[in-house]
């Protein structure tokens, strides 16, 4: 038996890329019995058919991690991509898509693409902020081809996801990285998705010096993870400090001697950040009582 990962499902067959072949293959009857779901980024172990290029699929190993929008399992990072082009940079949509990877248990890299357009002192800036948190980050121009081989050297030997809303250039940055793989870009994909009716099934695009990417993009829906108020700091590295708020419970939000305010205050946590916290602490909160 090989191992390999299911790169595409479609009506019952399995696409298995294997370390020197794609197999397609069928389910062993147990698995068709107990209708277990199949997703690209499994691993599986298959018997191949002689020289037939297709095999069974014998046994699935353990999932790591499994997302549901799109669906795919054992995916372990995502690239969050954030325009910076002349209008103010939505750093509240990428903090909150930092909260929403890190609790699925996949590791964000932080794409500031279309540095093109951008003031090189704000690209530079936000780099370094997002840097001194502790977060991959990296300044990007599919249209220059700026950045491209430090995004490549990320996706190789990993199981990739692309993220951040239609227009700030996932699709463009993938054709960068990788011209053969001919992923639909913008206009296209969007027309011919429309009116049709059948599911979409994900796949994952094998990438030539090893690696996958998911052929469309992660968390499109944009709520926050069910949580309890006290955790939201958690997804704040910076708020993690050595100093001690006075109240065990403290939000950082109203409280006498917080710890987090007086970072703040001098300068040591950035007031966009504590801005965005606090907004997502009234989020927060607010699901907290409808559950
Ligand atoms: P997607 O919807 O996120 O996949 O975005 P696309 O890849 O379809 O790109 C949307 C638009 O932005 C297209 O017109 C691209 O040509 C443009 N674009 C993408 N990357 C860049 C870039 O780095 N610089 C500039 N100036 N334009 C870009
Ligand atoms: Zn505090």
């Amino acid at each position: 038996m090989i191992e390999g990962i299911i790169i595409r499902g479609y009506s019952g067959f399995y696409y298995v890329q294997t370390n020197d072949s794609i197999y397609e293959c069928s389910l062993r009857g147990r698995y068709r019995l107990k209708k277990q779901d199949f997703l690209p980024g499994d691993r599986v172990m298959i018997l191949p058919r002689q020289g037939e290029g297709k095999g069974v699929i014998e046994e699935l190993l353990p999932r790591k991690v499994e997302l549901l929008r799109p669906a795919i399992a054992n995916v372990n990072q995502a690239i969050l991509v954030i325009p910076l082009n002349n209008k103010q940079p939505d750093l509240m949509l990428l903090d909150r898509l930092l909260i929403m990877t890190t609790n699925a248990g996949i590791r964000p890299i932080i794409c500031f693409n279309k540095v093109d357009l951008a003031d090189e002192n704000v690209a530079a800036d936000l780099k370094q902020l997002y840097q001194k948190i502790g977060y991959q980050t990296i300044l990007t121009s599919a249209k220059k081809e700026i950045g491209i081989q430090e995004l490549k050297n990320e996706l190789y030997g990993n199981i990739s996801v692309f993220a951040g809303p239609s227009g700030v250039g996932k699709s463009s940055l993938l054709n960068a990285v990788e011209p053969g793989l001919e992923l639909q870009t913008g206009e296209v994909s969007r027309k011919s998705q429309r009116g049709r009716h059948t599911t979409r099934y994900t796949s994952l695009l094998a990438l030539k010096e090893g690696g996958f990417v998911a052929d469309s993009p992660g968390f499109s829906c944009l709520h926050l993870p069910e949580m309890k108020r006290e955790e939201l700091a958690s997804y704040f590295p910076e708020f993690s400090l050595q100093q001690q708020c006075k109240f065990t419970t403290c939000l950082h939000h109203t409280e006498p001697e917080c710890a987090v305010k007086q970072a703040l205050e001098e300068g040591k946590i950035d007031p966009r950040r504590y801005e965005h916290y606090l907004d997502f602490l009234v989020e927060v909160i607010a699901k907290e009582r409808s559950y």
